[in-house]
Protein backbone atom coordinates (compact mmCIF):
# COMPACT_ATOMS: atom_id res chain seq x y z
CA UNK A 1 0.00 0.00 0.00
CA UNK A 2 2.94 2.63 0.91
CA UNK A 3 4.65 1.44 -2.14
CA UNK A 4 2.02 2.26 -4.33
CA UNK A 5 1.12 5.41 -2.83
CA UNK A 6 4.51 6.52 -2.90
CA UNK A 7 4.03 5.38 -6.53
CA UNK A 8 0.92 7.46 -6.98
CA UNK A 9 3.22 10.58 -5.97
CA UNK A 10 5.89 9.90 -8.04
CA UNK A 11 3.75 9.44 -11.40
CA UNK A 12 2.13 13.38 -9.92
CA UNK A 13 5.84 14.45 -9.66
CA UNK A 14 7.53 13.00 -12.76
CA UNK A 15 4.58 11.56 -15.82
CA UNK A 16 5.50 8.14 -16.55
CA UNK A 17 6.25 7.63 -20.18
CA UNK A 18 4.26 5.36 -22.25
CA UNK A 19 6.24 1.98 -22.05
CA UNK A 20 5.97 1.44 -26.10
CA UNK A 21 5.77 5.09 -28.15
CA UNK A 22 7.19 7.42 -25.19
CA UNK A 23 4.58 9.70 -24.87
CA UNK A 24 4.67 11.46 -21.19
CA UNK A 25 1.44 11.12 -19.42
CA UNK A 26 0.81 7.69 -18.34
CA UNK A 27 2.48 4.53 -18.32
CA UNK A 28 0.48 2.97 -21.20
CA UNK A 29 -0.74 5.60 -23.57
CA UNK A 30 -4.49 5.17 -25.11
CA UNK A 31 -3.04 5.37 -28.56
CA UNK A 32 -1.10 2.13 -27.97
CA UNK A 33 -4.13 0.44 -26.04
CA UNK A 34 -6.21 0.91 -29.34
CA UNK A 35 -3.09 -0.94 -30.92
CA UNK A 36 -2.96 -3.70 -28.37
CA UNK A 37 -6.76 -3.71 -28.33
CA UNK A 38 -6.68 -4.39 -32.38
CA UNK A 39 -3.97 -6.89 -32.52
CA UNK A 40 -5.06 -10.45 -33.72
CA UNK A 41 -3.84 -13.03 -31.82
CA UNK A 42 -1.77 -16.23 -33.51
CA UNK A 43 -2.74 -18.53 -31.27
CA UNK A 44 -0.01 -20.83 -30.47
CA UNK A 45 0.30 -24.09 -28.79
CA UNK A 46 3.06 -25.71 -27.24
CA UNK A 47 3.32 -29.28 -25.19
CA UNK A 48 5.24 -28.59 -21.82
CA UNK A 49 4.97 -32.20 -20.89
CA UNK A 50 3.06 -35.28 -22.43
CA UNK A 51 0.20 -33.92 -20.40
CA UNK A 52 0.17 -30.26 -20.38
CA UNK A 53 -0.52 -28.37 -23.19
CA UNK A 54 0.21 -24.26 -23.21
CA UNK A 55 -1.49 -21.39 -25.51
CA UNK A 56 -0.68 -18.47 -25.52
CA UNK A 57 -1.87 -15.37 -27.76
CA UNK A 58 1.36 -14.07 -29.32
CA UNK A 59 5.24 -14.10 -29.28
CA UNK A 60 6.62 -12.05 -26.79
CA UNK A 61 8.41 -9.01 -28.80
CA UNK A 62 7.20 -5.72 -30.27
CA UNK A 63 4.19 -3.93 -28.86
CA UNK A 64 3.02 -6.90 -26.66
CA UNK A 65 6.49 -7.11 -24.98
CA UNK A 66 6.35 -3.69 -24.08
CA UNK A 67 2.82 -4.11 -22.86
CA UNK A 68 3.46 -6.91 -20.37
CA UNK A 69 6.22 -5.19 -19.41
CA UNK A 70 4.50 -2.19 -18.90
CA UNK A 71 1.67 -4.05 -16.45
CA UNK A 72 4.12 -5.87 -14.65
CA UNK A 73 7.56 -3.18 -13.51
CA UNK A 74 5.27 -0.07 -14.10
CA UNK A 75 1.74 -0.18 -12.19
CA UNK A 76 -0.05 -0.14 -15.68
CA UNK A 77 -2.18 -1.89 -14.23
CA UNK A 78 -5.60 -1.15 -16.31
CA UNK A 79 -3.34 -3.40 -18.94
CA UNK A 80 -5.14 -6.08 -17.14
CA UNK A 81 -8.10 -5.96 -18.90
CA UNK A 82 -6.26 -5.89 -22.28
CA UNK A 83 -4.10 -8.38 -21.86
CA UNK A 84 -6.76 -10.94 -20.44
CA UNK A 85 -8.53 -10.26 -23.58
CA UNK A 86 -5.95 -12.13 -25.54
CA UNK A 87 -5.94 -14.73 -23.31
CA UNK A 88 -9.57 -15.24 -23.26
CA UNK A 89 -9.94 -15.53 -26.83
CA UNK A 90 -7.07 -18.03 -26.94
CA UNK A 91 -8.74 -20.01 -24.47
CA UNK A 92 -12.45 -19.87 -26.37
CA UNK A 93 -10.24 -20.70 -29.93
CA UNK A 94 -8.32 -23.79 -28.79
CA UNK A 95 -11.19 -25.26 -26.97
CA UNK A 96 -10.25 -26.64 -23.89
CA UNK A 97 -12.39 -28.57 -21.63
CA UNK A 98 -14.61 -26.79 -18.95
CA UNK A 99 -12.05 -25.48 -16.19
CA UNK A 100 -11.93 -23.00 -13.59
CA UNK A 101 -9.07 -20.57 -13.94
CA UNK A 102 -6.13 -20.46 -11.64
CA UNK A 103 -2.97 -18.07 -11.68
CA UNK A 104 -0.03 -18.58 -11.00
CA UNK A 105 0.75 -17.57 -7.64
CA UNK A 106 3.46 -15.25 -6.64
CA UNK A 107 4.93 -14.98 -3.54
CA UNK A 108 3.21 -12.18 -0.95
CA UNK A 109 6.91 -10.48 -0.80
CA UNK A 110 6.88 -9.72 -4.62
CA UNK A 111 3.04 -8.87 -4.16
CA UNK A 112 3.91 -6.33 -1.34
CA UNK A 113 6.87 -4.93 -3.24
CA UNK A 114 5.22 -4.29 -6.81
CA UNK A 115 1.68 -3.15 -5.25
CA UNK A 116 -0.26 -5.55 -7.09
CA UNK A 117 -0.37 -8.53 -7.92
CA UNK A 118 -0.47 -8.45 -11.78
CA UNK A 119 -1.28 -12.10 -12.34
CA UNK A 120 -3.85 -12.94 -9.90
CA UNK A 121 -5.61 -9.49 -11.87
CA UNK A 122 -5.53 -11.38 -15.07
CA UNK A 123 -6.45 -14.48 -14.31
CA UNK A 124 -9.58 -13.08 -12.61
CA UNK A 125 -10.40 -10.95 -15.43
CA UNK A 126 -9.45 -13.86 -17.95
CA UNK A 127 -12.29 -15.62 -15.99
CA UNK A 128 -15.27 -13.26 -16.33
CA UNK A 129 -14.39 -12.36 -20.05
CA UNK A 130 -14.46 -17.04 -20.36
CA UNK A 131 -17.33 -17.14 -17.66
CA UNK A 132 -15.31 -19.87 -15.83
CA UNK A 133 -14.84 -19.85 -12.60
CA UNK A 134 -12.02 -17.95 -11.05
CA UNK A 135 -9.98 -19.90 -7.55
CA UNK A 136 -6.88 -19.15 -6.10
CA UNK A 137 -6.02 -22.61 -5.58
CA UNK A 138 -1.63 -22.27 -5.24
CA UNK A 139 0.49 -20.72 -3.38
CA UNK A 140 4.01 -19.60 -3.55
CA UNK A 141 6.18 -20.49 -0.61
CA UNK A 142 9.38 -19.08 -1.61
CA UNK A 143 10.47 -16.51 -4.06
CA UNK A 144 13.85 -17.54 -5.49
CA UNK A 145 14.66 -14.18 -7.53
CA UNK A 146 14.00 -13.34 -11.23
CA UNK A 147 14.22 -16.56 -13.82
CA UNK A 148 15.32 -13.79 -16.12
CA UNK A 149 19.23 -15.15 -17.52
CA UNK A 150 18.92 -18.61 -15.81
CA UNK A 151 18.44 -21.23 -18.33
CA UNK A 152 16.35 -24.40 -18.22
CA UNK A 153 17.74 -26.55 -15.68
CA UNK A 154 18.13 -23.64 -13.57
CA UNK A 155 14.40 -22.37 -14.04
CA UNK A 156 13.70 -25.94 -12.95
CA UNK A 157 15.36 -26.05 -9.86
CA UNK A 158 14.10 -22.37 -8.98
CA UNK A 159 10.43 -23.45 -8.64
CA UNK A 160 10.73 -26.99 -7.59
CA UNK A 161 8.83 -26.84 -4.39
CA UNK A 162 7.81 -24.26 -4.06
CA UNK A 163 4.03 -24.69 -5.41
CA UNK A 164 1.14 -25.62 -2.66
CA UNK A 165 -2.34 -26.84 -3.36
CA UNK A 166 -4.28 -24.31 -0.93
CA UNK A 167 -8.19 -24.52 -2.49
CA UNK A 168 -10.65 -27.04 -0.39
CA UNK A 169 -12.10 -27.96 -3.12
CA UNK A 170 -10.54 -30.10 -5.70
CA UNK A 171 -11.33 -28.74 -9.10
CA UNK A 172 -11.76 -31.71 -12.14
CA UNK A 173 -10.02 -29.48 -14.64
CA UNK A 174 -7.51 -26.14 -14.53
CA UNK A 175 -6.42 -23.66 -16.58
CA UNK A 176 -3.07 -22.27 -15.47
CA UNK A 177 -2.52 -18.59 -16.46
CA UNK A 178 0.30 -16.57 -16.54
CA UNK A 179 1.87 -13.70 -18.69
CA UNK A 180 4.85 -15.13 -20.24
CA UNK A 181 5.74 -18.61 -20.51
CA UNK A 182 9.39 -19.31 -21.11
CA UNK A 183 11.06 -22.99 -20.64
CA UNK A 184 7.75 -23.36 -18.82
CA UNK A 185 9.28 -24.62 -15.50
CA UNK A 186 6.65 -22.65 -13.35
CA UNK A 187 3.97 -23.83 -15.04
CA UNK A 188 5.22 -27.37 -15.07
CA UNK A 189 5.73 -27.37 -11.57
CA UNK A 190 2.36 -25.56 -10.64
CA UNK A 191 0.71 -28.46 -12.54
CA UNK A 192 3.10 -30.89 -10.31
CA UNK A 193 1.36 -29.78 -7.36
CA UNK A 194 -2.26 -29.31 -9.03
CA UNK A 195 -2.16 -33.38 -10.40
CA UNK A 196 -0.24 -34.42 -6.65
CA UNK A 197 -3.99 -32.33 -5.56
CA UNK A 198 -6.09 -34.79 -7.30
CA UNK A 199 -6.83 -32.62 -10.18
CA UNK A 200 -6.89 -34.73 -13.08
CA UNK A 201 -6.54 -32.43 -16.32
CA UNK A 202 -4.24 -28.95 -16.36
CA UNK A 203 -3.87 -26.80 -19.61
CA UNK A 204 -1.87 -23.52 -19.28
CA UNK A 205 -2.88 -19.94 -21.18
CA UNK A 206 -0.23 -16.97 -21.41
CA UNK A 207 -0.34 -13.56 -23.15
CA UNK A 208 3.28 -14.84 -24.90
CA UNK A 209 5.42 -17.35 -25.30
CA UNK A 210 8.91 -16.24 -24.93
ZN1 LIG B 1 2.04 4.69 -26.37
Amino acid sequence: MLRQAVGWLLDLLYPPACAHCQRIGAAWCESCRGRLNSLGGSGLVRELTPNVQAVAAHKYDGLIRDAVLAFKFQRAITLAETLAAHIAATITAASLPHSVIVPSPSHPDRVRWRGYDHIALLAESVANRTGLPYVYALKRTAWRGPQVGRDAAERRRAVQGVFAFCSDRVPASVILVDDVITTGATMTACADALFSAGVANVACAAVCFA
